[in-house]
């Protein structure tokens, strides 16, 4: 097990994510935090959050950038002020509604006037059965599309967050161009967890997963900021191909690039991929909606808790958070050659194997290592 230099990120995370709530009116079958109707009494209390947004200042400046999210984050009755407070405090905001009749035109223009550096909607397929599959509620595609353009039109950059499953990757390359006959700057592609709810959902392949990322190379080459969840060997891909390897032949692979220069076109511009990046842990924190401080939203080993446990001082002392920083990794990913820019997605890790130090088992290449 040997380690790699210390992280960029040894210092900071550059997102903090605070899980405001878990009410929200939807009920997605992949939800991360099992989401329901009611917020729940053990949720931070207002002057607890108030703290917590101070406490964010202890990173020094860059400070990290604030991702309030849910369940629905405006099912929280303080949604406002949290977001007044730490624009006072010198924090960039982002957020991450749900699509529900609440997020109004007048919510999106109370965003802007707040200074919300941007926001996150999901949307999950080209077809509206394949997404409202998923977020279960008849007419959520065509809600999601309008909450959009809504949000586009009221000024605010938005992020479109799509989860690629087994069932749903075969539909990428027209929600590509969904997205990007729409205007949207970036896509951010979340590779499923099996955690919360997603637990009985199908994951990709190994080889579905290395296909998906290969098509991703391809589509960042059309001026759309793209980014990998829980997916960081896109790295490893994004590098091989710069380096002028082939992409797979396989079935899968071939349709979605043909199906992608069918509607696009050649690709003409450098890719937007970033070949270094964040993992749960190195980059990234996220703060439950009692306190409880975890590597990531889908990696839930408890850390420590708010308000005993300072973030920063839980992000720079955990000896889990370090040894991610370090790559010091088990099994394949402990042996890669890739892990300094990789790593492995470490919630996957640890939902696969009960190790957040093991191996990702959706990499081909640990896939391979490991047969
Ligand atoms: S084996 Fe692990 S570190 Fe290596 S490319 Fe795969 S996921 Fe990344």
């Amino acid at each position: 097990m040997a380690s790699t230099d210390a992280s960029r990120f040894e210092q900071r995370p550059v997102l903090v994510f605070w899980e405001l709530t878990r009410a929200c009116p939807l009920a997605c079958a992949h939800c991360r935090a099992s989401a329901i109707r009611e917020r729940l009494p053990g949720e931070l209390s207002t002057a607890q959050g108030n703290t917590l947004l101070e406490s964010l200042r202890d990173f020094g400046p860059p400070y990290p950038t604030l991702i309030l999210t849910g369940g629905d984050p405006l099912s929280h009755p303080d949604l406002w002020a949290i977001i007044a407070r730490a624009r006072a405090l010198g924090l960039h905001v982002a957020v991450s509604p749900a699509v529900s009749p609440r997020l109004s035109r007048a919510v999106l223009d109370r965003f802007r006037a707040l200074g919300v550096a941007s926001i996150s909607l999901s949307l999950d397929g080209a077809q509206a059965s394949t997404h409202e599959t998923l977020r279960q509620s008849p007419g959520h595609f065509a809600q999601t599309l309008e909450a959009i353009d809504l949000a586009q039109d009221a000024g605010l950059r938005v992020q479109v967050n799509s989860t690629v499953t087994g069932a749903s990757a075969a539909e990428w390359p027209e929600l590509f161009q969904l997205l990007r006959d729409r205007g949207v700057p970036v896509w951010e592609v979340f590779f499923l967890i099996r955690t919360g709810r997603g637990a009985g959902l199908s994951e990709l392949t190994p080889s579905e997963a290395e296909d998906v990322c290969h098509f991703l190379y391809d589509a960042s080459q059309y001026g759309m900021v793209i980014r990998a969840v829980e997916a960081p060997f896109l790295r490893r891909v994004l590098r091989a191909r710069q380096a002028g390897a082939p992409p797979p032949p396989s079935p899968l692979y071939r349709s979605l690039r043909s199906r992608l220069e069918g509607s696009a076109g050649p690709a003409a511009r450098p890719s937007s991929l970033a070949p270094v990046g964040t993992l749960d842990g190195d980059g990234i924190l996220f703060i439950g909606h009692d306190g409880t401080i975890h590597p990531g939203g889908l990696a839930p080993e408890a850390l420590g808790r708010f308000p005993e446990r300072r973030p920063a001082e839980v992000y720079r002392s955990s000896p889990t958070l370090r040894s991610i920083r370090r790559r010091e990794f088990h099994g394949a990913c402990g042996r890669c050659a890739h892990r300094a820019y990789c790593g492995g997605s470490r919630a996957r890790a640890l939902a696969a194997t009960g190790d957040i130090l093991g191996t990702d088992p959706a990499c081909l290449r640990a896939a391979s290592a490991e047969a």
